[in-house]
Formats: structure tokens, C-alpha cells, sequence
């Protein structure tokens, strides 16, 4: 999945960085995913269940009762990214994998699940991808009373699903619905510099699970985030840090010491 995502960390660098925090006297770790991605499969979605797992254990080396919350949002596609092209999954479906994902912690020991509710996950995907007729659909969700719908306590999807009724316009329509390549899409009168070309490609990498290494190491890819802006491409480095990019750059050769001694706190100290 992090090949698909191009979050090109290894299983060594997260439980090089949870060894480290469990090692300095933390006793909880917060990890976030995403589910609803493209290609996910449930054997993906169980894997949260066995790291999270792989954490309590590590953390069972330095404390009694370590623990580790493990929240899970559903991933909803964003305009200018590889996945505007990409069908979300449907309420129900997210509903369904973070089901099996509760059922896969609910006797493990020390893991707390939280997730986002699909139900706004699937209003989030109407406003990301939306076309500039769902601009009349907000206005008659907060014309119906429909405030703060960003807040769980608030949320109201029966109005959305009216207010898209009302308007003669399909949920499923905009937010369901694969893309095809040559289809015009809302924004694309909109400059964000990323190249369409690019994005398509690296679209069709991504179900191919090919990674892309970061720029900064290789030779551009002339995506369109700087082309055109007289910027000279200097590569920094031609050996990334450890752990990549994206990762601790904990030096994993040196066995994951960390030479830091932590200090009580002084009597009056503000922090
Ligand atoms: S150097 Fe700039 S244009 Fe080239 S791949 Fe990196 S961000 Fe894109």
C-alpha cells in the first residue's frame, strides 16, 4: 500500500522511531492510516491490526502496559493529486473494513481503535471533487439549518443527501465514480502546476504499485511543481538520509541508541 501511496518508509523506520519514543519513557503511540485506498485489499486492512500489534510488543520492552491508538480515516480522493481520477469507496464499504479492523483489535491488549465516520468521509468526497453546482448544495444545507457540519456532534447527512435531491444532482455520481483519462474535470481551467499528463502517469504507476523516488535524489520528473519557474534542479544529495525522505533518518546500523538523556523538569519552569 505504500508503494501505491508513495510513502516509500519500511516496516524498520516506524519501529525504529516507536522503539526510540517507547525507550525516552513514552507510554503511548498514535499511528494514523488510511483505508478506502486504491487497490486496498482486507488482507491491507488487517495489517493495521498486526502493527499495531508489533508496537505494543516493542513497547512492552520498556513498560508494563504500553499502548497505542490507531486511527483510521477513509481516504478521500483530492483535485491535483494521482487520485483525482480514483472512485471512492462507498460509506458502507469503509464502514465494512473499519468493522473488520475492530473485530481484529478487540482482544488485542493495549491497542485502541478510533475511526472517522464514513458518513462524512462520503460528504468530504462531495466537496472535494465537486463541480461548481455543488456550491448551491452547501448554500441549501446552511439554508436548511445545516451549520458546523465539520463537527461529528453536528453532521447531518440526511441534509446533504436533500439538499442534493433538491438540486436534481446523484452523490454517487460525484464521489463513486472512476474517471476516465480524457474526461474534463472541474478543475482543470485551475493551475496548480502539477502537469495533467504527469499526474495521469503517475496515476497508472500507482496501480502498479511502482513508487516514485523523491526528487530531491534523482533526476526530475518534470511533474510541473517548479518547471517553468526558473528554478534550477540541484540534486542535494545523491544518497537520501536514512530511512528515506519520508522516514526517521534514524541510522537503523546503529541499533536504534539514542544518546539523549532526559532532564526532570526545574520547580518554576513554564514548559
Ligand atoms: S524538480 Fe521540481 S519539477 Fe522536477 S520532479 Fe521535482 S518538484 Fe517536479
Amino acid at each position: 500500500m505504500r508503494q501505491v501511496i508513495n510513502k516509500l518508509i519500511r516496516d524498520d523506520d516506524l519501529y525504529g522511531a516507536v522503539e526510540s519514543a517507547y525507550s525516552q519513557g513514552w507510554r503511548r503511540m498514535k499511528l494514523y492510516f488510511l483505508t478506502g485506498l486504491p487497490t486496498e485489499t482486507d488482507e491491507d486492512t488487517l495489517g493495521i491490526a498486526d502493527l499495531a500489534t508489533n508496537v505494543i510488543e516493542i513497547g512492552r520492552r520498556h513498560h508494563r502496559n504500553p499502548s497505542v491508538t490507531v486511527s483510521v480515516g477513509g481516504f478521500v480522493p483530492k483535485p491535483f493529486t494521482p487520485f483525482q481520477w480514483f472512485g471512492q469507496n462507498t460509506s458502507a464499504e469503509m464502514q465494512r473494513k473499519i468493522n473488520l479492523l475492530r473485530d481484529a483489535t478487540r482482544r488485542r491488549h493495549g491497542v485502541d481503535l478510533k475511526w472517522h465516520d464514513p458518513k462524512a468521509s462520503l460528504i468530504e468526497g462531495l466537496v472535494s471533487r465537486g463541480d461548481r453546482r455543488v456550491g448551491a448544495v452547501i448554500e441549501e444545507v446552511w439554508r436548511r439549518g445545516g451549520t458546523f457540519q465539520e463537527w461529528s456532534e453536528h453532521f447531518d447527512l440526511d441534509r446533504w443527501v436533500e439538499a442534493m435531491a433538491a438540486h436534481g444532482l446523484d452523490i454517487e455520481w460525484y464521489v463513486q465514480r472512476h474517471r476516465h483519462e480524457d474526461e474534463v474535470l472541474p478543475w482543470d481551467h485551475l493551475d496548480a502546476g502539477l502537469h495533467k499528463d504527469f499526474l495521469w502517469q503517475d496515476w497508472r504507476d500507482a496501480l502498479d504499485q511502482v513508487g516514485l523516488e523523491d526528487c530531491r535524489w534523482t533526476p526530475c520528473y518534470d511533474c510541473g511543481a517548479c518547471t517553468g519557474a526558473s528554478i534550477e534542479h540541484i540534486v542535494a544529495s545523491a544518497t537520501p538520509p536514512a530511512g528515506g525522505s519520508q522516514g526517521t533518518g534514524v541510522d537503523l546500523a546503529s541499533g536504534g541508541a539514542v544518546p539523549v538523556t532526559l532532564s526532570p523538569r526545574q520547580p518554576g519552569a513554564l514548559v
